[in-house]
């Protein structure tokens, strides 16, 4: 609870900082402007008013426009009001004690705009309100005190004056009171809007990555490569594809088992991802263990490169292969192909060409890469050993 009133009372500074900042030069304006009404109610006998007004008040008050517009951190905005207004009434009723009391009238009506108005439009909370409201009353009775008891017009416009407190801190208390309100509202929207981004992200990590390796999916492989297809037509460069599938994998499983074959496949697709490093680069889980790599703007000897680094780095995994025929360890073998995407061709036929290109490198006695012919096929044919 301490935390979430801190957290209010931060909001209210950022709320409420510039409407203070504007409320503050419209009291000092009116502050110095008032002088000018002084001098032609009380013409010869403003000298003193002036005194307090200019000589007190007003430097009080420049005092206070300092510390708002240079030390902001010195003071909380809502102190800052009260000691504005605090420093307005009171120096208006040392005014009061020293005009002729046939003047006192305007002064006796500004002094309670200035109270009223203050807890109303000031954005005090509700307990500095009636601390302002309190100071007022004190300070009432400590300068006007020697001529209140024995004048009836002065109590009762005391008694007036709490009155007008009283029901200017109503109003107040129900404004903080819906101002706390709004403020939790909007807190409860923030850690809503977290929430809903939060699980927005999950649910794209679900559509988008597959489970069982943390890489993309063949979802996201399809819309990747759609995407990236169409730039490559755009911009007229070529869009190569790698198909990789582990060998003898079936044998693999029936060796070491389902689990172990989870772990080998994860184990892959992770050597496959960290293999290929440039950042429009796809590495994606096509089917059971099989893997697709999308490789933007390169041609297919680019491509084959690539794959051969694949190759490699599975091959460095040295995970225990005692069914494979072809080597001790773990290897997969790898399909290229590249096009420069025309509009009469389609993805389609991309991954059909690396499909194909895929089976070649296993017929060829799998452990390798064998480059696929595609429509538009930058680069020959041609199969390529360990
Ligand atoms: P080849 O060298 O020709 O690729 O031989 P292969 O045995 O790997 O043949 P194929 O690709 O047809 O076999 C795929 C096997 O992969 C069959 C299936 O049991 C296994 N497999 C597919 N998905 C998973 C999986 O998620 N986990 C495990 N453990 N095995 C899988
Ligand atoms: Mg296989
Ligand atoms: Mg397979």
């Amino acid at each position: 609870m301490p935390d979430l009133e801190r957290r209010y009372q931060r909001y209210r500074q950022l709320r409420d900082g510039r409407y203070v900042r504007q409320l503050i030069n419209l009291l000092i304006a009116f502050y110095i402007l008032f002088g000018a009404f002084d001098w032609l109610l009380l013409q010869q006998q403003v000298e003193r008013v002036l005194v307090i007004r200019y000589g007190l008040g007003l430097p009080g008050m420049l005092g206070l426009w300092l510390v708002l517009h240079t030390g902001r951190r010195l003071l909380p905005v809502e102190r800052i009001v009260f000691f504005s207004l605090f420093w307005l009434s009171f120096t208006t009723l040392l005014m009061i004690r020293v005009v002729p009391e046939a003047f006192t009238g305007p002064y006796l009506l500004g002094v309670l705009v200035i109270v009223m108005a203050g807890i109303t439009v000031g954005r005090m909370g509700f307990w500095v309100s009636l601390s302002f409201g309190v100071l007022f009353l004190l300070s009432f009775l400590a300068v006007l005190g020697p001529v209140l008891l024995d004048n009836a017009f002065w109590l009762y416009y005391l008694f007036l004056s709490c009155g007008a407190i009283v029901l200017c801190l109503l109003a107040q208390f129900t404004t903080d009171r819906s101002g706390r309100r709004e403020f939790l509202q909007k807190l409860m929207i923030h850690r809503k809007n977290h929430e809903l981004r939060k699980l927005n992200s999950r649910l794209r990590d679900l559509a988008e990555v597959d489970a069982l390796t943390g890489i993309a999916n063949r979802r996201s492989f399809d819309q990747v490569l759609e995407e990236e297809w169409r730039r490559a037509q755009r911009r007229g460069y070529s869009l190569a594809l790698l198909m990789g599938d582990i060998d003898f994998f079936k044998a693999y499983n029936d060796a070491l088992g389902h689990q172990q074959g989870d772990i080998c496949i994860r184990q892959v697709a992770q050597s496959i991802k960290a293999s290929v490093r440039r950042p429009g680069d796809m590495v994606a889980r096509y089917g059971g263990e099989e893997f697709a790599v999308i490789l933007p703007a390169l041609q297919l000897s680019e491509a084959a490169t690539v794959a051969r680094m694949v190759c490699d780095q599975v091959r460095t995994l040295r995970l225990p292969h005692p069914a494979s025929p072809v080597y001790p360890f773990v290897t997969i073998s790898v399909g290229v192909a590249a096009m420069v995407p025309q509009e009469q061709h389609s993805p389609a036929q991309l991954v059909g060409a690396a499909d194909e290109a895929l089976y070649q490198a296993k017929r060829a006695g799998r452990n390798g890469i064998h480059l696929g012919v595609t429509p538009a096929a930058p680069d020959t044919e041609g199969s390529d050993g360990r």
